[in-house]
């Protein structure tokens, strides 16, 4: 499929999970695709090995998602090695774990930091650079909307922030016809959260379709949203999420 022919995507935390999953499929579908990671430099490369053996062009950058600057550099690389941004995946994201009496203060500004300020900077320096047809897709998740278990207050008001960032920001980018939306995994089996982990089965115990999803489930979510297909879906959300917040 080449529906993304002369399209650049930059996918942040593309190096696994998800974010790997996200980007092979912009480069199946015709994207040249740009990734960042916090530390896994090798596994980064794989995935852009992967992404030229698509046909397309690959580039990992080291970008550590609670720098700011960092988030900025890294939008700036992927416009000077290809020459235009078109697509933006805020997907770099951590699973930070504690009941309020044990969180940090230091916690509470490194997951603002990664799932909030950091999906606000990449979207600011990359508007800059968008044409008509630009897509700003950020991945929340099911706990920004119902939280059925404690200890993830921290992660769901990080998560949360995104649903009134992406309305906002489709109404700032909506006359320049630039769309902005928001991805909401459920129970996804990543290293983040493995299929057999020791919480899955209460996990997979919320879902209607009892069972996790897979990383090309989020993808192919993102993939129609950036598509032509999305192109009159805007300030908007997707659950996948075998029905967990049914
Ligand atoms: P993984 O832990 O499997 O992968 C996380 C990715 O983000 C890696 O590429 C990692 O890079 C990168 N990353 C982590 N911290 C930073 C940072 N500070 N700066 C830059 N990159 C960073 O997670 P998932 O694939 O499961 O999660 C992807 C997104 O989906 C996250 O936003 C997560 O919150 C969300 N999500 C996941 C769910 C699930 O069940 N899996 C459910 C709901 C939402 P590196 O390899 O270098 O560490």
């Amino acid at each position: 499929m080449s529906e993304l022919a002369g399209k650049v995507a930059l996918v942040t935390g593309g190096s696994r999970g998800i974010g790997a999953a996200i980007a092979k499929k912009l480069a199946a579908n015709g994207a040249d695709v740009a990734l960042t990671y916090a530390s896994a430099a090798d596994r980064a490369q794989g995935v852009v090995e992967d992404i030229k053996a698509a046909g397309r062009r690959g580039l990992a950058i080291a970008a550590d998602s609670a720098d700011a600057a960092a988030v900025v550099a890294a939008v700036e690389q992927t416009v000077a090695e290809f020459g235009r941004i078109d697509i933006l995946v805020n997907n770099a994201g951590i699973f930070p774990y504690g009941t309020i009496d044990e969180v940090t203060l230091e916690e509470v500004d490194r997951t603002l930091a990664i799932h909030a300020r950091a999906a606000y900077v990449a979207s600011q320096a990359a508007a800059k650079h968008m044409e008509a047809g630009g897509r700003i897709v950020s991945i929340g998740s099911t706990l920004a909307e119902r939280v059925p278990y404690p200890g993830v207050a921290l992660y769901a008001m990080s998560k949360a922030a995104l649903i009134g960032f992406t309305k906002g920001l489709a109404r700032d980018l909506g006359e320049r016809d630039i769309t902005v939306n928001l991805v909401h995994p459920g129970s996804t089996d990543t290293e983040m959260n493995p299929a057999d982990g020791p919480q899955a089965d209460d996990e997979r115990g919320l879902t209607a379709l009892g069972r996790y999803g897979q990383p090309e489930d989020i993808a192919a979510s993102v993939a129609h949203l950036v598509g032509p297909g999305g192109r009159n879906i805007t300030g908007s959300a997707i659950v996948v999420d075998a029905g967990s917040n049914a």
